[in-house]
């Protein structure tokens, strides 16, 4: 979860015009007409009206050079796809590629909780003939997304807490903690942040010790790694995926964030908020989870599409939206092409019969 300032400069205003100009040269990227604000930080997209077609994300915030690992995860649904299955089975696996990735945060690699033990996930999985399920703050499994498409099978739409991780376990999926060093290493320089005042996302003006909900106690600076300051990568991962007979499906899973209270739940288990897939396409977000929630920023997108716009433009129109002191990215297929928008840097990968 990051807090982000908007840029705006004149490097900005090239960056609207570059689109437009490699539009010349390059099928990917055309200009839209419909689109009248300055374009995101992050914009891509292009026209695909037909065919399978796949499109993850790494996060708000993750580096462009962590996009081979969506790619890999794009070509992972792109294959589920050409075997001909079903859309959900592509989002779905193109977020396990990621959950098993531990530069993600989602899975292995997730996110420790501020009392350096706790590891906290949620996930959510939505097709375009409207079927919803989600976990929310499950425990000890590696692929909470496979747990969630398992919700799916149920009476239920959302299991949560103690209840979620027992149902995973039930239902067969391992009992595992997914930590990796690389979360742990995570999660000490953001204590380091936090015990500087400088952890943002609402904590700096927050008093987390007087409402601590752990069962362990609070962070010391004994928790704290020195260091150069962690990249700001972002906290989810996602997937959302066109079949070739025009299905949708959207997949999300995350880590959550470090800097929480215990039990706190983002976008990415909420209906309509973190994922959102219709027969007019499908959308995946990441960002500042309690402002997407405000925004129901999935569904906000998806309807942009339902009424018109492109796949491309319609994540442009979503970022352009949102208050720009939060960071959000957006990938979305439609039944034009795709589009991927952030307000920041974003891996991301896409995968297409072309
Ligand atoms: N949206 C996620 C959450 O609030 C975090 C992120 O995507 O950065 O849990």
């Amino acid at each position: 979860m990051i807090l982000h300032e908007h840029p705006a400069s004149p490097a900005r205003l090239l960056l609207f015009l570059l689109p437009l100009l490699a539009a010349a040269g390059c099928g990917d990227s055309i200009p839209d007409p419909t689109l009248e604000t300055p374009p995101p930080a992050t914009w891509a997209g292009g026209a695909a009206p037909t065919g399978p077609l796949a499109v993850t994300h790494g996060g708000v915030g993750s580096p462009p050079d962590w996009s081979p690992g969506c790619r890999t995860a794009a070509e992972a649904a792109g294959a589920v796809l050409a075997d001909g299955g079903a859309a959900l089975d592509a989002a779905v696996r193109g977020v396990m590629v990621l959950e098993d990735d531990p530069i993600f945060n989602a899975g292995t690699g997730a996110n420790i909780r501020l009392d350096g033990r706790t590891i906290q996930m949620d996930a959510a999985v939505m097709t375009g003939e409207g079927e919803f399920a989600a976990v929310a703050v499950i425990e000890r499994v590696r692929n909470p997304v496979a747990v969630a498409r398992a919700v799916l099978d149920t009476p239920h739409r959302m299991l949560a807490g103690d209840g979620a991780t027992r149902f995973a376990h039930a239902a067969g999926f391992a009992d595992e903690v997914p930590v990796c060093p690389e979360a742990l290493a995570k999660y000490r320089r953001r204590v380091a942040r936090l015990l500087r005042g400088e952890a943002g996302g609402g904590y700096d003006d927050f008093d987390w010790r007087a409402v601590w909900n752990f069962p362990g106690p609070p962070p010391t600076p004994a928790d704290t790694l020195s260091g150069p300051p962690d990249p700001e990568t972002g906290d989810t991962v996602g997937a959302v995926v066109r079949a070739a007979d025009g299905s949708f499906a959207a997949a999300l899973s995350t880590g959550g964030t470090s800097i929480t209270l215990n039990g706190r739940v983002g976008d990415v288990p909420i209906y309509a908020c973190g994922c959102y897939a219709g027969p007019a396409g499908a959308v995946a977000c990441t960002g500042f989870g309690e402002e997407i929630i405000r925004h129901a920023m999935a569904r906000a997108v998806y309807d942009l599409m339902a009424g018109g716009l492109s796949a491309r433009a319609a994540v442009a129109r979503g970022c352009a939206l949102f208050p720009q002191e939060y960071s959000l990215g957006l990938i979305a297929v439609g039944r034009d092409g795709w589009g991927v928008g952030a307000n920041r840097e974003m891996a991301f990968g896409r995968a297409a019969a072309d």
